[in-house]
């Protein structure tokens, strides 16, 4: 009798967030195919120790140290080995206990444990897109090196991965991302002036984490997106177009050289994705709503408004220069966004403080790993700053 296929035992990195709740609901609905090995959350105790309960992982890192106790009181009738910490994760991320990362952490913070996983020659589910946008090179070229694949979660780049699987001798002409406009798409600067936090959370397609909420509203998302597919698909910045389709069936597009187009569709639902980069090469059949044309009597596809969302052309301008530009770009994000979060600075000023830090630091061609660090320290204070934080 042939042997069942063994388990893939899946460490969620962030897994008290959107990305990291859903790849949980994939696993339990399958749970003759994964099972949890390593599950980490910054201060969410109560959900991790949950999680932790439902699912008897291997090892867990609560990132704020202050909550070890509680967790670690929590959990003391298991097994569960839990730490606590930044350094913990890099710790857990080396552990050959498990098969695949789901790279879940929002933001810089997941560059460090990625990597880990990455030199310990996992498989990669990459949902943290801004690994990619500050370090792309070196994390690409260390993911050859240590034969790690990255296996996109992030729903355009998981539908122009799916739309190449079979073409590996063909090569791209261009790809479509597609992006919903957000909340606020049609508006001009005169109504963004004056937009607040709970509006822009307010996401018409999908339902998100504060950070990327904010992203996809300012079209930073849609940015940070190119530079993740430069560097996923290996591509020229050139090769690369946004389009707004509001209702967000086409999840992208990859145009090929005889000029036929693949596009990949559905629902917007990130169980999708996410369960296609866990199960990968295999598809795995699941009850999600299916996608109906008659009750979609319109797709629509628009031109981006660069003049009102500037965001868009600071990461282009990112993306064209290269080196440390795009880390820059990505720490005064991150800084800015957190500010309007907190009710600090207006939803404009998330762009001019983008801008002027990207004036400011200087400029590196070719940065190692320690200078793209430096340059995401520098890009934070100088935004702080700006902010008078
Ligand atoms: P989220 O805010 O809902 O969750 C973030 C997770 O990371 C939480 O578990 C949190 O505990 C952890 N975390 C936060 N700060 C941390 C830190 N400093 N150190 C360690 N852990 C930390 O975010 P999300 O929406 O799930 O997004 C996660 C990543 O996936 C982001 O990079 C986002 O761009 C990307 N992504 C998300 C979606 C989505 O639908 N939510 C879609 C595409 C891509
Ligand atoms: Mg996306």
């Amino acid at each position: 009798m042939a042997s069942a296929t063994p388990k893939r035992s899946v460490a969620i990195f962030g897994s008290t967030g959107s990305i990291g709740t859903q790849a949980l609901e994939v696993i339990r609905a399958n749970t003759d195919m994964f099972e949890v090995d390593i599950l980490t959350a910054q201060s969410n105790d109560e959900l991790l120790v949950t999680q932790s309960l439902e699912f008897n992982p291997n090892a867990v890192v609560i990132g704020d140290e202050s909550k070890y106790e509680k967790v670690k009181t929590a959990l003391s009738k298991t097994n569960i080995k839990v730490f606590a910490g930044e350094k913990a994760l890099e710790e857990v991320a080396s552990f050959d206990t498990y098969d695949v990362m789901i790279a879940a952490i929002v933001g810089f913070a997941g560059l460090r444990p990625t990597l880990k996983a990455i030199e310990n020659g996992k498989v990669i589910a990459l949902a943290n897109k801004e690994t990619l946008v500050v370090a792309g090179d070196i994390v690409m070229q260390k993911s050859i090196e240590h034969k790690s694949a990255i296996i996109p979660v992030d729903s355009e780049h998981s539908a122009i991965f799916q739309c190449l699987v079979g073409e590996s001798r063909n090569p791209i002409e261009k790809i479509i991302l597609t992006a919903s406009g957000g909340p606020f798409f049609g508006k001009k600067p005169n109504f963004l002036v004056n937009v607040k936090r709970d509006h822009a959370l307010q996401h018409p397609n999908w339902s998100m984490g504060a950070k990327i909420t904010i992203d996809s509203a300012t079209l930073m998302n849609k940015g940070l997106e190119m530079i993740e597919a430069k560097w996923l698909f290996n591509l020229q910045p050139e090769q690369i177009e946004v389009v707004i389709h509001p209702q967000s069936v086409i999840h992208s597009m990859v145009q090929f050289e005889d000029g036929s187009l693949k596009a990949q569709m559905g629902f917007p639902d990130m169980k999708l994705p996410i369960q296609y980069a866990l199960g990968f090469p295999q598809r795995i059949k699941n009850d999600f709503p299916r996608f109906s044309f008659k009750k979609y009597p319109a797709l629509t596809f628009e031109e981006p408004d660069f003049k009102t969302f500037r965001n868009l052309g600071l990461a282009i301008d990112a993306l064209q220069s290269g080196g440390n530009k795009a880390c820059v770009l990505n720490a005064a994000n991150e800084i800015a966004v957190w500010a309007f979060l907190k009710n600090r600075i207006g939803f404009l000023d998330i762009t001019a403080v983008v801008e002027k830090t990207m004036e400011y630091v200087p400029f590196i061609q070719s940065p190692t790993l320690q200078e793209y660090f430096e340059s995401d320290g520098e890009a934070r204070n100088f935004a702080a700053s700006m902010i008078k934080l």
